[in-house]
């Protein structure tokens, strides 16, 4: 089974893909683009350097460098029982050749999970992350924030870091970006009867109940 998790930045997607990924256990892998370059951009290589500026502006990465990235990975990728995209397609472009990447396997992609949330809601969201540097573990200074100023909850770590594309400068760009050249996507599936839509700004146990019934009716039917 292969899932989309379309949205625009913020809307919780990755926390979404995550959960469910890890739900499935080995059964699923979850593909963020975006993770996939963070890792490149610490390993100091080729494509990490090349990619950097676009990530630190709130740009998409050129089509080209994503394919790359992707397509050294796709056989281990696609043999998954369920693939989660979480931040790919984010073109027309890319959606395309999805496509044709898929055709030539036999593949074919299940739901679109298209998140619903409003601007202001998404500012608030993403400029005000952070997570430990050294547990990991993710706050936000509006409403998750640690119960004691400037300590992990978790490990006790004084130390914590913040993404350089969650400012409020940069979001305003990204969100740009998403209207411009991913909300188009929206259409797109509609159109071919894939999308489904969810309302992004509840409670993530309850959305993840609600990603996990459509799978489930998705499994039954195609049984039945
Ligand atoms: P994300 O972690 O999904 O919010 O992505 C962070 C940044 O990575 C984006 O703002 C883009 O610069 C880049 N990026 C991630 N996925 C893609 C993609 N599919 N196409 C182009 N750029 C991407």
């Amino acid at each position: 089974m292969n899932l989309v998790f379309l949205g625009p930045p913020g809307s919780g997607k990755g926390t979404q893909a995550s959960m469910l990924a890890k739900s499935f256990g080995d059964k699923a892998i979850h593909l963020s683009t975006g993770e996939l370059l963070r890792t490149e951009i610490n390993k100091n290589s080729e494509i990490g350097l090349t990619v950097d500026e676009y990530m630190k502006a709130g740009k998409l990465v050129p089509d080209k460098d994503i394919f790359n990235i992707i397509e050294q990975n796709l056989s281990f990728y696609t043999e998954a029982e369920i693939l989660i995209f979480d931040g790919f397609p984010r073109t027309l472009a890319q959606a395309l050749r999805l496509e044709e990447i898929f055709l030539q396997k036999e593949l074919k992609i299940d739901i679109v999970f298209n998140f619903l949330i409003d601007k202001n809601t998404l500012v608030k969201r993403v400029c005000g992350r952070f997570s430990c540097k050294n547990c990991g573990l993710g706050y936000n200074i509006y409403s998750n924030p640690t119960m004691i100023e400037g300590v992990c909850d978790s490990c006790g770590s004084g130390s914590f870091v913040k993404r350089l594309d969650d400012n409020e400068t940069i979001f305003g760009d990204r969100l740009s970006v998403y209207e411009d050249l991913t909300f188009p996507l929206v259409d797109f599936y509609q159109k071919k009867g894939l999308l489904f839509s969810i309302k992004a700004d509840i409670d993530p146990k309850a959305i993840f109940k609600e990603i996990h019934g459509v799978i489930s009716d998705y499994k039954y039917k195609k049984r039945g």
